[in-house]
């Protein structure tokens, strides 16, 4: 096999730069938490594959649930010829949703196209165009979702036009000032400067932002947002892409809402690492849409269906929700251990497993200090942990690890991030 300094080299060769790539690593193989790169070198993985593996890497259960799968079909197309796991896991799904309301679920394959048919479908059933989206959100980088995105570098940068009916209110985040009424009042304005409420369809709303920064929705703005809602009739769709599957301590990050969303987005963990995403909501809503307005060629895959279904299983066998509550928990005494020694860490915070740490110059949380952050991410790499960061701007890192993470190994990867702020600010 080649060393990761010659791929990288092809890999500059052969691809558009527009493909990032946080670590100059190339992976050999991967177990639970840890990851081996084609020089041998061990690394645990604190980014789970941008929140895609809180099963862990190659879970047996999984893996053998999609072996048995492609040895029977792996290919039919649900809207051609159907199979049970796909209706099994909406029924799980549904059952799994927010709400008293009956549910109906769509699978599709990434966060995407999840974002993309949730508003489709609030379209389809509220007969609006409007989409109310937040700023510092992250819907992923199709034509309509990189417009509800609410970060212009890297995501926009020259890609447009964008579709119209698409405006961004203020994400409430009292940590730096934007307390839940700004927010809200933020909405309003919209309906007084840019569309009128009976024009919107719905708002889209990470309950934690992810690549925003990790930061949660308090409750009372969304109790706040969901009076708005009901007052114009307008659709709430909570994107879970990123907090959904057990991350923040429940299936659902919005279980923990006062109130449901009529409509959620989820993928990335869904999936245990085969691709799938999938929309769930109120049937009346969900039902809005034609027959053959909705699908897609991969849709709903048989293996991914089958990965999903296994996902589920690890849940309830390897009690994975309360582990995210308990990893959590960990984590973030672990960091806040780290932060009494370096006043530079400026905030650290989380919901279940969904956890993060904030960089500011000097100790001033007004202040985001990304070079920092960038040099304890690279320190982290050289002493073989695999860290992600997020924020608008840049100085937040966070931690996605596998929810199956043993406590050891999660100490190990604290005690690197120990060693790596104490590096990076020497
Ligand atoms: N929504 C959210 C909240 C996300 O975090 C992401 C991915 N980071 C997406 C949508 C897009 O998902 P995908 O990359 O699978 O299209």
């Amino acid at each position: 096999a080649q060393d990761n300094a010659t791929l990288l080299a092809r890999r500059q060769a052969a691809l558009p730069r527009g493909v990032g790539q946080s670590h100059a690593i190339f992976a050999s193989h991967a177990r639970n938490a840890e990851v081996w790169d084609v020089e041998g070198r061990r690394f645990i993985d604190f980014a789970g594959g941008i929140a895609v593996l809180n099963t862990g890497h190659a879970h047996p259960e999984i893996t053998a649930a999609v072996q048995q799968q492609v040895e029977k079909f792996s290919h039919t197309c649900f809207q051609v010829v159907a199979y049970e796991s796909y209706v099994e896991l909406a029924e799980r799904l549904n059952a799994l949703a927010p709400g008293q309301a009956p549910k109906k679920t769509l699978f599709l394959t990434t966060g995407a196209e999840a974002v993309e048919n949730a508003v489709k479908v609030a379209r389809a059933y509220t007969k609006r165009p409007g989409i109310i989206a937040f700023g510092g959100g992250f819907h992923g980088r199709t034509n309509l979702t990189m417009a509800l995105t609410g970060k212009v570098a890297p995501y926009k940068i020259g890609f447009g036009p964008f579709p119209g009916d698409i405006y961004h209110a203020k994400y409430p985040n009292p940590l730096h000032g934007v307390s839940a009424e700004d927010a809200l009042e933020s909405v309003r304005a919209l309906f007084k400067y840019d569309i009128e409420a009976e024009r919107v369809a719905a708002f889209i709303i990470e309950p934690v932002q992810g690549e925003g920064g990790f930061y949660a929705a308090p409750a009372e703005f969304i109790s706040g947002l969901k009076a708005i809602a009901d007052a114009h009739g307008i659709l709430l769709i909570a994107d879970e892409v990123q907090t959904g599957a057990g991350r923040t301590g429940t299936w659902y990050a919005s279980e923990q809402w006062p109130v449901a969303p009529d409509l959620v987005t989820t993928a990335k963990s869904l999936g245990g690492g085969y691709p799938i995403s999938a929309v769930t909501g109120r049937a009346e809503v969900m039902d809005a849409p034609a027959p053959g307005g909705l699908g897609g060629t991969y849709a709903g895959s048989p293996v991914a269906t089958a990965a999903a279904l296994a996902v589920l299983k690890v849940f309830e066998q390897e009690k994975l929700l309360e582990r995210s509550q308990a990893l959590g928990e960990r984590l973030q005494a672990g960091l806040r251990r780290i932060a009494e020694r370096h006043p530079e860490i400026v905030d650290v915070r989380g919901l279940g497993a969904m956890v993060a740490f904030e960089l500011g110059k000097g100790g001033d949380i007004h202040s985001p200090d990304a070079e920092t952050t960038r040099r304890i991410v690279a320190e982290a790499t050289t002493r073989g942990l695999i860290l992600l960061s997020c924020g608008t701007y840049g100085n937040v890192i966070r931690i996605l690890v596998p929810l199956t993470v043993s406590d050891a190994v999660a100490d190990e990867g604290l005690t690197i991030i120990a060693d790596s702020v104490a590096a990076a600010l020497a």
